[in-house]
């Protein structure tokens, strides 16, 4: 299979925060990713954007160091980055000041190549930038901003940043990244829900007994412990990325897939959802694990408070208030130090009306896996005849296509989720970015179930390193005679 690759328009990049982790993980290595598949033409030009005092020169080799630790470089030969790093300048800037403005006005002068501004900073710079790309006439009609998660921390923080943007630029011109929308797999549930006839009439709540979303991660909160303290697995994973997958699993078919048809049926389906009960959700904090050498920390020793009630793990109920899916929970859980890092999404379905087999040939049932990492792909449990004489006994068997396997050596190479959305930005594609007005629906969902637990004062369960959580949330959905699906790589 030969993807094709449509180069992009020459652009102009102004990545704010261009010397922070964000730029150096992801940012800067998704870009080179694009140069060498093609996809940016020579006169793009990034230009990094950061407090710090550096010069070109030195910011090159700042992108260079960062292209090679974080695994872009193997894609591509030494010409290529070579090629790739002229294309990189650096200004140093304030945000908050007039330091650096007048040099990237005079960097932008007179280019009519698409303009788009990474704001890959904390959002209480927002604002600022906003106003000041503003003061300095650096925005056209067609200029774009990116802005990075966390958007805002709970609804009202969320609508100051919404009015702060919006003061400035028009909503065409905002894309918020949620990078799982990125993900290759992620796009996949719509190709699957709307390009095959096959699911789309089973896909509600008359086949569909219940969904489980889940994000499991295997590492600890390590040397974001400052910030996920304050977060939390609710706000920092739920309120956003699950919020996602649910919307994109549960909505409707929008007529096209264009950004506001698409956006207008998750955010359908975010307004539908039932208030939180406090008795469907479960918070939990991993204990500490092993003594000696391989020990790890617990969550208070790793975040260094030992008071903190913050949750690294969150399952919850979700019901969804409409015609389709009246009835059919969506069970969501996720959680750091968990069994292992496996996210996916199990449409389980009803058990056929009615057995012919007898009750020896057991329960069986189809689920539609779709699996986010590792090994990204859809599996989908048949029921068949055990090979073999003795009689009619049924087992489950998979049908299994993981992409690489299914779409040659070329899938293996699956674009980080950053490359895709850097390059929907340029091509001015908002499909893959979250609305204003979802991410305040989100937040208006989320709200309630955080001040329920914080006026309650209630501590998280503990879990064990390496367990599927706490067992709180075992019982959550056990109580509803289900189980979790396992959580395995
Ligand atoms: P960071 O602290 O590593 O970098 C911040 C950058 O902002 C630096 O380049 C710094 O020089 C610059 N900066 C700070 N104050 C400034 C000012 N007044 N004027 C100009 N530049 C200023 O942060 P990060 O991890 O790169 O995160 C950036 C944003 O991306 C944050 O909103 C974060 O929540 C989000 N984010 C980060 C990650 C990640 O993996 N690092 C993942 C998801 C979202």
């Amino acid at each position: 299979m030969v993807s094709r690759v449509i180069p992009v328009q020459p652009f102009d990049l102004i990545i704010f925060g261009g010397t922070g982790d964000l730029a150096r993980r992801k940012i800067l290595p998704a870009l080179f990713r694009r140069y060498c598949a093609g996809q940016m033409e020579g006169e793009a030009r990034v230009i990094g954007a950061a407090r710090a005092e550096m010069s070109d020169a030195e910011y090159r080799s700042f992108a260079r160091e960062a292209i090679t630790e974080f695994g872009a470089y193997a894609a591509c030969d030494a010409e290529h980055l070579d090629a790739f790093l002229t294309l990189l300048s650096y200004i140093t800037l304030d945000a908050r000041g007039d330091a650096g403005w007048a040099t990237l006005a005079a960097a932008l002068e007179g280019s009519a190549r698409i303009r788009a501004f990474y704001f890959s900073v904390g959002p209480g710079l927002f604002g600022d930038l906003a106003a000041r790309i503003e003061a300095h006439g650096l925005a056209a009609p067609g200029t774009r901003v990116v802005v990075e998660k966390p958007f805002g921390r709970d609804l009202a923080s969320a609508r100051s940043l919404n009015a702060a943007l919006a003061r400035h630029f028009d909503e065409t011109q905002i894309y918020r990244i949620d990078h799982y929308l990125g993900k290759e797999t992620v796009q996949n549930l719509m190709a699957i829900r709307f390009g095959n006839t096959l699911f789309e009439p089973l896909w509600n709540s008359q086949y569909v007994d219940h969904i489980q979303i889940t994000v499991a991660e295997a590492g600890g909160v390590g040397s974001r412990g400052e910030y996920y303290d304050k977060s939390g697995a609710m706000r920092d994973m739920m309120q956003n990325h699950l919020m996602q997958l649910l919307c994109l699993t549960a909505m409707e078919p929008p007529a096209k897939y264009d950004p506001d048809a698409v956006r207008d049926e998750k955010l359908k389906v975010i307004r539908a959802l039932d208030p939180g009960q406090p008795g469907d959700i479960v918070r939990g904090q991993y204990e500490a694990a092993g003594k000696g050498a391989g020990s790890q920390p617990g969550y208070l020793e790793e975040v260094g408070n030992p008071e903190s009630t913050t949750e690294s793990f969150v399952a919850l109920k979700a019901r969804i208030g409409n015609w389709r899916w009246a009835g059919t929970p969506f069970y969501l859980r996720t959680g750091k130090r968990l069994r292992a890092r496996a996210s996916e999404i199990a449409i389980v379905f009803k058990d056929a009306p009615h057995s012919i087999f007898g009750a020896d040939a057991g329960q069986h049932r189809n689920i539609l896996t779709i699996r986010l990492q590792p090994n990204e792909g859809i599996e989908l449990g048949v029921t068949i005849k055990e090979p073999g004489p003795g009689g009619m006994r049924l087992v489950d068997v998979p049908l299994d296509m993981t992409f690489s396997e299914a779409l040659g050596p070329e899938a293996e190479d699956v674009p980080d989720a950053y490359e895709r959305l850097i390059m929907d930005v340029i091509r001015g594609d908002q499909t893959l970015f979250m609305r204003g007005d979802e991410v305040e629906a989100a937040w208006e969902w989320t709200d309630p179930i955080i001040e329920a637990w914080e006026s309650a004062g209630t501590a998280p369960c503990a879990y064990a390193t390496g367990s599927s959580g706490p067992d709180d949330a075992l019982a959550l959905i056990h109580r509803d005679g289900r189980r979790w699906r396992e959580i395995r790589t």
